[in-house]
């Protein structure tokens, strides 16, 4: 194997300069807008005890099925790299009992970072990607599902997302979903051999799946099935009008999508997704961002029995389509001075300089290269800065340097000490 041979594992990104500022403009968003809303961050681990997850042996979403990064360690214990970041945030709030008489309610936290998924790589899905994501934990109010949902929408309002649209739906409570599982099973039967395997397996485990199913003949079959919209209880059908109205009140246009079940069996009640058909995702819309209620999650972590809301949003998504859309999110290197060296002498001083200059918050910047003075102007010129200078013997002796704007090409003679003083004053 030759030193280059080495691969970075499939499904995993390198993430490199000239990227980096568009995650961090992405990132910086969330840590501005979030708490307006009054949400914290929260920072749990990467991996977590299997059973975070896997809660139990029914569950039968892709994710926990088929996508865990699951390994036994060095200690035996059974390991999963986290494939999202709700289990692990309730587990936090359990463990830390955030849920006491002290702490606020909700409890309303936001965080950002890798998730793992074993799936198959292709555009925009990795085995490593990144989600900023939500929880108000201890909540049960329609205020605040809607608020969650303009929460999101605010976000990609400030980044200048254009053609989203938000799809809601509801899951009920346990008393809705007994009495849809029922319906479910009832229309899928007569269907059984048409199903696919995966359908198969599910329609007892639990039937809302095979609504969620890739396979095309499954979808022509899930077509007519009865929609969980006919078989909400009260309790559950005043929640969803209640959605329904504050969304209207507070001028959010949505559609409802009385099929869409999400990616993971926790859910309950109010369920959404923010989507995008940008050109760059093919015509077809494509989730950026799904969230919604988990009112039995808390308990089932062994927490007291509250419910939560929240959503994850894919980075990598985000970034194709803001690469498309915005032409901010095409970052280019920035610095405010280059200081060329004409000679030993001069490549003395500006060292010492640029100390001086950086510790006054000036990007500054120059060769270590040693290269002829024409190529550390060009050099200047592909940095972007906004000025350079040559200091050489002369400059030393002197005490000045002449400042030239990259962009007129006005020069300034000024005072080496005056500038490294104040060096703002001359870099307007
Ligand atoms: P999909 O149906 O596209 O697989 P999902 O339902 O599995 O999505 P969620 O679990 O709701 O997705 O995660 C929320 C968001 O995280 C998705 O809308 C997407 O933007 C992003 N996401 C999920 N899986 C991946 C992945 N493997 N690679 C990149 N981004 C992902
Ligand atoms: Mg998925």
């Amino acid at each position: 194997m030759s030193e280059y041979d080495y691969q970075r594992p499939k499904g995993t990104a390198d993430i490199l300069p000239g990227e980096v500022e568009a995650w961090e403009k992405i990132e910086g968003v969330a840590r501005d807008l979030f708490p307006k809303f009054g949400y914290r961050g929260i920072r749990t681990p990467m991996f977590e005890d299997y059973n975070v997850f896997a809660r139990n042996v029914g569950d039968t979403s892709d994710i926990v099925e088929k996508q865990m990064y699951d390994f036994e360690d060095k200690g035996g214990r059974r390991i999963a790299l986290r494939p999202e970041g709700t289990a692990g945030t309730v587990r936090a709030y359990v463990q830390n009992k955030l849920f006491g008489p002290e702490f606020p309610k909700p409890y309303k936290v936001y965080y950002m970072g890798p998730m793992f998924r074993y799936e198959r790589p292709q555009s925009g899905r990795q085995r490593q990607f990144n989600q900023i994501g939500c929880e108000a934990l201890n909540s049960e109010s329609p205020q605040i599902d809607v608020e969650v949902i303009s929460m999101a929408l605010q976000f990609f309002d400030r980044l200048k997302v254009k053609n989203l649209k938000l799809v809601i739906n509801t899951l009920g409570d346990t008393e809705t979903r007994d009495a849809y599982r029922e319906a479910l099973i009832n229309y899928l039967k007569p269907f059984y051999d048409q199903l696919s395997d995966d359908s198969k397996k599910r329609l007892y485990k639990n039937p809302l799946r095979v609504l969620d199913s890739k396979d095309a003949e499954d979808q022509k079959i899930v077509e007519n099935a009865p929609s969980i919209l006919d078989c909400l209880s009260d309790y559950s059908r005043n929640y969803f009008e209640q959605i329904k109205k504050l969304l209207d009140e507070l001028g959010i246009d949505y559609e409802i999508d009385s099929d869409m079940v999400r990616g993971l069996d926790y859910y309950t009640q109010t369920i959404f997704e923010i989507m995008s058909n940008a050109d760059i995702f093919g015509g077809d819309y494509v989730t950026v961002c799904g969230g919604g209620r988990y009112n039995g999650l808390i308990s089932q972590l062994g927490g007291p029995d509250e419910g939560g809301i929240g959503f994850g949003m894919g980075v990598e998504r985000l970034l194709l389509l803001l690469k498309d859309e915005n032409p901010d999110f095409a970052p280019k290197e920035v610095a405010d001075v280059f200081l060329a060296a004409a000679d030993d002498e001069g490549d003395d001083l500006a060292f010492k300089m640029l100390d001086q200059l950086r510790k006054k918050e000036v990007t500054a910047d120059k060769d270590y290269q040693g290269i002829k003075v024409g190529s550390q102007i060009k050099e200047a010129i592909r940095k972007n800065a906004r000025y350079y200078a040559v200091i050489g013997k002369r400059e030393v002796t002197d005490g000045t340097i002449d400042l030239v704007n990259t962009e007129n090409r006005e020069t300034t003679t000024v005072n080496i000490n005056e500038f490294t003083e104040r060096p703002m004053e001359f870099l307007k």
